[in-house]
């Protein structure tokens, strides 16, 4: 058991795509069982192993309140197999110390994965859920992706990483989300909606 140190935006191995696990060997286990101790250190809701600098196909969630009883959930060589919908999400990082931005995501997926075991599963996870985002969210790191590449307002993003003092938003990494953005736009209310429902409920209420 062991807290592991977390690496940065900017360090290489966050850029990396890690590779398949082979054998569920003792050192992978060993590395599961200190990325959740590592992710509960930080109070993470996930972890995946490039955030430790491990370039393997792992990664840990747990989506339980504080008080209740901790139940993380192991990811090794997770499949999405299914996603639609779309949603917008304030997320955060533990290589982006502090740093929340919107990005966008589907809204629901289905993962097929094994498990400590090495006993095959599937989740799905449903409504934008933050299990749902935060299978995304680490499963992009398997593959070097990061929060930021989903960004829905690069100037936003840009200013926060300048004010937490991390490195620049690497521009020609940005992922083309037009689809996604086009749904998140036509599901979020305008004021006029907003104004109108807000009006029609004043008027019930009389
Ligand atoms: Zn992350």
């Amino acid at each position: 058991m062991a807290i592991l140190k977390i690496k940065k935006y900017g360090e290489n191995v966050l850029r990396q795509k890690s590779k398949e696990v082979t054998k569920i060997s003792k050192k992978i286990q060993v590395l599961i069982e200190n990325l959740v101790d590592t992710m509960y250190h930080n109070n993470g809701v996930g972890l995946a192993a490039p955030q430790v600098g491990e370039n393997v196909r792992i990664f840990v969630i747990d989506v339980t309140e504080p008080n209740e009883a901790p139940d993380p959930i192991i990811f090794i060589n997770p499949k999405i197999i299914k996603k639609e919908g779309a949603i917008n999400s304030y997320e955060g990082c533990l290589s982006f110390p502090q740093m929340y931005t919107n990005v966008r995501r589907y809204e629901s997926v289905k993962v097929k994965a094994l498990n400590f075991n090495g006993k095959p599963f599937v989740i799905e996870a449903r409504d934008g859920s933050l299990l749902a985002r935060a299978i995304q969210h680490e499963f992009d790191h398997l593959d070097g992706i990061l929060f930021v590449d989903h960004t829905r307002n690069v100037i936003e993003t840009s200013m926060l990483l300048d004010k937490y003092n991390l490195p620049k938003l690497e521009e020609e990494r940005l992922i083309q989300e037009d689809e996604l953005e086009q749904e998140i736009l036509e599901r979020t209310p305008s004021d006029k909606e907003i104004a109108e429902k807000h009006l029609k409920e004043g008027k019930n209420d009389n």
